[in-house]
């Protein structure tokens, strides 16, 4: 393609379609204008991949993260409402053994059966309630303790999870560094490439970009020689002739593809089936 006809150096050899821009040496058309754009976005979404997909994963651990502190809160906070609960049962069965000691001294001073069987009673009755109490202490520290396995558990996780993100966040920073060079390089490519583009052609190139993904042109596909039947290679519609020889006949002009929009450009079969 241009390569060679850039290399012979001798305009008089290009053949009539190649008219274009004179460009160190060589002729180069709109169409090939745009493919050396393309090639260089796709080059950088390639390289930018890289990053991309380490900057998800690390986004994927630190969420998992995120999960895993939350859940350890909510444990610390059942786990203190547990501690107070127990903490206000022991006071309550502190008062009840206080009125115990109290009920003793009364029993010692009664006078009549009667008085010491009333006293009695009610000591009796809060002996129940402090083994009332004590049992449900029991049960609310047993509550806590348990509560301090899962979180013990949890933090084992979470060291486990800083591991991978820590080493994630590296790799994320390597990767950023490995690239750091040529995404430079490949930046000022595509600024120069995107300098000798016409500003209105620019304008729908970015569209395009934005819509999709960058994949802004299309090729044309052979897809019979003898019944000249070309189709897209992104929506394989079918391409009429015309539009197949004015890509390859008008190559400082660009023609979308009907279908998906792209612009058409003539893969090395297509033209090779045109000149022959
Ligand atoms: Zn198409």
């Amino acid at each position: 393609m241009a390569g060679s006809y850039e290399q012979l150096g001798d305009t008089r050899l290009l053949p009539a379609t190649m008219r274009g821009r004179f460009v160190l040496g060589g002729f180069m058309t709109l169409i090939e204008d745009l493919l050396a754009l393309f090639h260089v976005e796709r080059r950088l979404r390639s390289l930018r991949a890289r990053v991309d997909s380490a900057e998800t994963y690390l986004t994927v651990q630190q969420r998992q993260m995120a999960t895993l502190q939350t859940r350890r809160e909510e444990l610390e906070t059942r786990k203190r409402q547990r501690q107070a609960h127990a903490g206000n049962l022991e006071v309550e069965a502190a008062a009840v053994v206080e009125r115990i000691e109290k009920l003793r001294e009364e029993l010692n001073a009664a006078s009549t059966s009667r008085q010491y069987n009333a006293v009695l009673n009610e000591v009796n009755n809060l002996k129940d309630k402090k083994r009332e109490l004590e049992e449900l202490t029991l049960i609310e520290m047993t509550a806590a303790e348990e509560t301090g396995g899962e979180i013990a558990s949890l933090d084992e996780q979470i060291a486990e999870r800083r591991t991978v993100m820590d080493s994630a966040e590296a790799e994320l920073a390597e990767r950023k560094d490995e690239i750091k060079d040529s995404l430079a390089e490949l930046d000022t490519e595509r600024a120069a490439k995107v300098a000798i583009i016409p500003s209105d052609t620019q304008r729908l190139w970015d569209e395009l970009a934005e819509d999709f993904e960058g994949e802004v042109m299309a090729s044309i596909q052979l897809i019979d020689k003898r019944r000249r039947e070309y189709a897209c290679d992104t929506c394989n519609v079918h391409l009429p002739f015309d539009v197949v020889n004015k890509v390859t006949g008008r190559p400082d002009e660009f023609v979308q593809c009907q279908g998906c929009l792209r612009i058409l450009y003539a893969s090395e079969d297509a033209r090779e089936a045109l000149v022959k």
